[in-house]
């Protein structure tokens, strides 16, 4: 069963494709075809969530990192980085002013810094928590061990991201310094939702070395792992970076898998992310048409912003987090979707 559009009924009746449906259904370049499936991943968006938008304010605590990831502009060995780590009472002042505009999920990512302690960062999640009952706290901060994962879950965070980056070992090789393994990061997946976590993965669109085939184990593994959450946004490269002169993914490619990834799990909570609005002008939009319901304005200090460059030319709205969220408002309104105020939990048993 090779024909497309009857992989593209297979996955919104069944949820499920083999791997030789999901490459013929990648390679496949007909446009009605396509527009067929972006259709059908829009149609479950809306059968799932109905017209909301859940917005997850990202604070971007900490560039340092002891990590050395090829793609990546806050690896360790980019000495032309600027390092910053905002100090609690400054993640703080980022959630009063979030909360104040009606987000009610605030997202924590950094680089793997271990001068940030696991402690501080417990007392952190634990002080947002105390002043924003009615707000998740979602993590981004790495690998770590399942004592310090529980320490955290235990601080009050709800959620945590860590995208596997590719689901093939070899490929994940490529992409990471010898001492990453992909069997280490999928550890520390398992063990987040077996603590209890709403967990998010995903990974780049058009990585150096990727293969079509390695995308179809990426959505494979997905479907496997089930996740609460799935950020996929296209590879773009950050000159300072061994792969500073790779080409970037492609968007086209990167809302067709969107549009798969809603399909293949209809409950996940899916963002149109920074990287595909970066390459995209309106790529919040049309990642939201193609099935994503989720998105995560920035709401890291101004003077920050400029250094958590994990690509070039990150797009920042430039504006005031309340401008850039009336902006997306409006946005929104023009398609028909309205921002929920909200936590915007997974709708289903959390496993
Ligand atoms: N240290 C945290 C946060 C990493 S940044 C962690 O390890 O989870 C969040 C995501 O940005 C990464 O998982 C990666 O998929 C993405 N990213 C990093 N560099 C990128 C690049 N050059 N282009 C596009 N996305 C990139």
């Amino acid at each position: 069963m090779l024909n497309p559009i009857e992989t593209i009924d297979k996955l919104s009746q069944e949820h499920t494709a083999t791997g030789a449906e999901l490459l013929a259904l990648l390679t496949c370049e007909d446009p009605f075809i396509n527009e067929a499936l972006r259709q059908k991943a829009q149609a479950q968006a809306q059968k799932t969530f109905g017209n909301k938008i859940y917005l997850r304010g990202l604070i971007e605590f900490s560039n340092f990192c002891k990590n050395d990831c090829l793609y990546c502009g806050i690896r360790r060995s980019n000495k032309n980085a600027s390092r910053y780590r905002l100090i609690p009472a400054e993640i703080l002042e980022c959630c009063a002013t979030g909360y104040e505009l009606g987000l009610r999920t605030f997202v924590l990512q950094g680089g793997e810094d271990f001068a940030y302690d696991d402690k501080r960062l417990a007392e952190v999640v634990a002080l947002i928590k105390k002043q924003h009952p009615d707000c998740a706290v979602t993590l981004s901060a790495g690998e770590r061990s399942p004592e310090v994962y529980q320490m955290w879950f235990e601080a009050g965070a709800d959620r945590y991201l860590l995208r596997h980056e590719t689901a093939n070992s070899n490929h994940y090789e490529k992409l990471h310094p010898a001492e990453l393994k992909l069997a280490t990061r999928l550890e520390c997946l398992q063990n987040l939702k077996s603590l209890g976590y709403q967990v998010g993965t995903g990974f780049m669109v058009g990585s150096p070395f990727q293969k079509l085939e390695n995308l179809v184990e990426d959505l494979h593994f997905l479907k496997k792992f089930n996740p609460h959450m799935v950020g996929i946004g296209p590879f773009i490269p950050h000159k300072d970076t061994p792969f500073g002169e790779c080409e970037a993914g492609s968007a086209k490619l990167t809302l067709k898998l969107l549009s798969i990834i809603r399909l293949l799990l209809p409950q996940a909570l899916i963002p149109a992310t920074t990287a595909l609005n970066t390459l995209l002008s309106n790529g919040h939009q049309q990642g939201i048409l193609a099935g994503a319901n989720v998105i995560m304005p920035n709401l890291s200090p101004q003077n920050v912003r400029d250094k958590y460059n994990l690509y070039d030319n990150k797009k920042h709205s430039g504006s005031e987090a309340a401008e850039g969220i009336a902006l997306l408002r409006k946005q929104l309104a023009e398609l028909g979707y309205e921002i929920a105020i909200s936590r915007g939990d997974y709708p289903g048993v959390i496993r």
